[in-house]
Formats: structure tokens, sequence, C-alpha cells
């Protein structure tokens, strides 16, 4: 028999010029990047509080606070594999996760098998178990008018009873 629990997540941070745009913990070429406390990684963010949430573990704000030093400009693929490790304390594995990126510009196609390929080795999980898929907002909302971007995310876990 198997426990199942499964967990959503959302994160959305600004974007403005000259800053790094990281997305599913890879760099993309972008004239604008996320404003953050972290390296400002919406996607492992969004990614992170459906694993927490998954738990009924609090959110990311909760285990790691941007009021912080300690988490100034971290790279966000250490707080995924902290969040992790706290899945794994609970006795649980990753089945599969699914993120959706909500961003005007630029287009993330080409980016999308390095963003799986990055999450799935964290997780330690198959390529196979991780979606990424990228949106434009068809010019609608704060996403639309290149205000933000916005980053919803489910994660399904399991462990053997
Ligand atoms: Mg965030």
């Amino acid at each position: 028999m198997e426990d199942f629990r499964i967990g959503n997540g959302y994160d959305v941070h600004a974007l403005a010029p000259g800053l790094t745009l990281m997305l599913g913990g890879v760099r993309i070429d972008s004239p604008v990047g996320c404003v953050a406390h972290s390296d400002g990684d919406v996607a492992i963010h969004a990614l992170c509080d459906a694993l927490l949430g998954a738990l009924a573990l609090g959110d990311i704000g909760k285990h790691f606070p941007d009021s912080s030093d300690e988490f100034r400009g971290i790279d966000s693929k250490i707080l995924l594999s902290r969040t992790m490790a706290l899945v794994r304390q609970e006795g649980y594995t990753v089945g599969n996760a699914d993120i959706t990126i909500a961003l005007q510009a630029p287009k993330l196609a080409t980016y999308i098998p390095a963003m799986r390929e990055a999450l799935s080795g964290i997780m330690e999980i198959p390529v196979s178990a991780v979606s990424v898929k990228a949106t434009t907002t068809e010019r609608l909302g704060f996403v639309g008018r290149g205000e933000g971007c916005e980053v919803y995310a489910v994660a399904l876990l399991h462990r053997r009873r």
C-alpha cells in the first residue's frame, strides 16, 4: 500500500532590467530578471511550495525566510535540495511534478529540456516525471505587460505504508 500526497505552489516575482533571469535552475538569456532576495528562480520557488504543501509543512518563506542573510542571493537549487531533504525525512519520494511558467518574453521553449534535466536531477526522479510548460498571457495583466513572472506548480508525493 502507498500513501499519496498532492501539493500545489504559486509564486510571482517582479521583473526589472539588468538582473539575471533564472528559471527552473537554468540561466535564461533575457534583458530582464526577477527582483528577489534569492536568485529569484520563481519556478523553483513554486515547486518548493508544492512539495512543502503536499506535506502540510508550510511554505518556502517559513523554511527559508527572505529576512535572513543566509538566503541572500542564494541559488534556488539549494532551496530545492533542502526542501527535498524534508520530503525524504517524511519518508516520501516525488512521483511527478508539473510546472507552468507564465512569462510574456523571452520565449522559453528552447530552455525547457535543460530545466527538466536540472529539476529531475535535484529531485532524483526521471526526467519523464518532470513537466515544465511555458505560456504567455496574451499581453493581458501584469505578466502580459512584462512586469512580472508567475509560476504554478503541482507535485505528487508517495511513500510505502
Ligand atoms: Mg519567490
